[in-house]
């Protein structure tokens, strides 16, 4: 039986790197993420046959209870709410490795040695994962609306990662830890998850989403080998490899050194800037649809205001029109658009764009100067030009689509709402920007039955 198992969980993480290979584009990320899905489910069911394993009922009781959960949740988030739902998914993944180590501690049996060290390190990691990422949730779900910081924030983080440091190292050399050092270890784990989050706020979010799931990744793997269970650790190193990747392609998308995340954040709230001259100049539905319908090349930058608006539907269908009628239209997609990585890429091909007119920062952003239009829908700080010459600014440095450069700037978004970071954008000012208000949906909408009046 045991060498089934071994073949099997050879086979499965096969599937699982397999899987994550096919989600690297947005044309086969659907089936990448079903094998994974049955890798998984095959893995914890080769596991029910593991030598010696007791406790069936339970087992499957919980499995009903977290599987029915995670089926309704899944079916029923909004698109718009899918960050909190990954944030929360992923800080469970942590919560259950830090409970796999306390439960071979509770039985007694560590005592010391390298298995004891590791189940130690996937504790800690998986505690700071999981109330890390439960602060995430709830800054997400709009339930903690404020950054905290505590006072002397940076010295208050090393001085408790040191503390749980030495008391975790006294725990794994002990021949016999005791009860409350564990229960304290865990205690302080989980308190540092929640000191480090809470300062961090607004745009550095999605980067450290992605840390905290590196993190889950590394304590599952370390559990892994604490359980001499080959698919946890090949899982989690597949998830400790792959959200350390993200974590450094978010920090190079927003320009953010990972320590600046950690030790410097941004809050969310507005903070410095140089002031902004001049007036934002409104347009109506009628002139933004003339000026597309004659141009050459439409570049449509997407961003969070259209996902809340869901409007992707009706960009697409507008999109089309503008096609039948000559116009050249593509899609600008930021690597942080949106509340997660991808954000845009997913609702564009929810609706039907087809992945060849969806262009990266780098592909695109020297079309901008070519275009006639860029239309800016629902997007503010991947947009806002401050990022390149205000060093003030807490956005300075994140590189950003080059929408100003485009002979015509249109702005869709419901008023004069900042972005996620908090700052005024200096784009809507520009003589070659107008400003169309509305939401997104109903102002694309008004767009399209002016083309069509125009084709009638
Ligand atoms: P953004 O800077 O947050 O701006 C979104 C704009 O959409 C707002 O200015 C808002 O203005 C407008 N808006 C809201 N609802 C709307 C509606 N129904 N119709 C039309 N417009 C609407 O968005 P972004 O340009 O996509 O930039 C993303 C930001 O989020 C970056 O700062 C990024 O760092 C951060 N972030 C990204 C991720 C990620 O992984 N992608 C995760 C977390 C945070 P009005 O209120 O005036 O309408």
């Amino acid at each position: 039986m045991k060498g089934f198992i071994d073949i099997s969980y050879v086979a499965v993480a096969v599937v699982f790197i397999l899987g994550l290979k096919a989600m690297s584009s947005p044309a086969t990320a659907r089936k990448g993420i079903v094998w994974a899905g049955w890798a998984m489910i095959a893995a914890t069911l080769v596991t029910l046959f593991w030598p010696g394993m007791q406790n069936f009922a339970l087992m499957i009781v919980a499995m009903v209870i977290g599987g029915s959960l995670a089926w309704w949740s899944g079916k029923n988030v909004a698109m718009t709410d899918m960050p909190q739902m990954v944030a929360i998914y992923n800080g469970m993944g942590g919560g259950a490795a830090a409970a796999i180590a306390a439960v071979e501690f509770a039985r007694g049996e560590m005592h010391g040695g390298m298995v004891a060290f590791l189940a130690v390190l996937g504790a800690l990691i998986g505690s700071v994962a999981f109330s890390g990422s439960c602060v995430a949730y709830a800054k997400l779900q709009g339930i903690m609306k404020k950054a905290y910081r505590f006072p002397a924030q940076n010295q208050l983080n090393v001085g408790l990662a040191a503390v749980v440091a030495i008391l975790g190292l006294a725990i794994a050399t002990a021949e016999h830890p005791g009860g409350w050092a564990i229960v304290l270890f865990f205690v302080l784990s989980l308190a540092l998850g929640v000191i480090v989050t809470s300062p961090i706020g607004g745009a550095d979010m999605p980067v450290v989403i992605s840390l905290l799931n590196a993190f889950t990744g590394l304590a599952v793997g370390f559990e892994g080998y604490v359980l001499g269970n080959p698919a946890l650790v090949v899982a989690g190193i597949v998830v400790g490899a792959s959200g350390t990747l993200l974590t450094q392609l978010m920090a190079k998308a927003m320009n953010r050194p990972i320590t600046n995340v950690l030790f410097t954040p941004i809050t969310g709230e507005a903070q410095g800037g140089e002031a902004i001259e001049g007036s934002m100049r409104e347009m109506g539905a009628l002139d933004a649809a003339a000026t597309m319908r004659y141009a050459n090349k439409v570049i449509i930058v997407p961003g969070y205001g259209m996902a809340v608006a869901g409007a992707q539907h009706k960009v697409w269908e507008m999109s089309q029109l503008l096609e039948e009628a000559g116009v050249e239209v593509v899609f600008a997609i930021h690597p942080v658009a949106g509340r997660m990585p991808g954000h845009m890429n997913v609702l564009l091909a929810e609706a039907g764009v087809p992945y060849d007119k969806i262009f990266d920062l780098e592909e695109i952003n020297a079309d901008f100067a070519l275009s006639d239009v860029a239309l800016v829908i629902g997007a503010n700080d991947v947009v806002n030009p401050t990022a390149r010459t205000d060093k003030s600014s807490p956005i300075y440095g994140m590189p950003i689509l080059n929408a100003d450069q485009a002979q015509n700037v249109i702005v869709i978004k419901r008023g004069k709402g900042a972005g996620y970071s908090g700052i005024e954008n200096a784009l809507f000012y520009k003589d070659n920007c107008r400003m169309l208000y509305g939401s997104a949906q109903e102002a694309v909408g008004e767009i399209i039955g002016h083309v069509k009046s125009m084709d009638a």
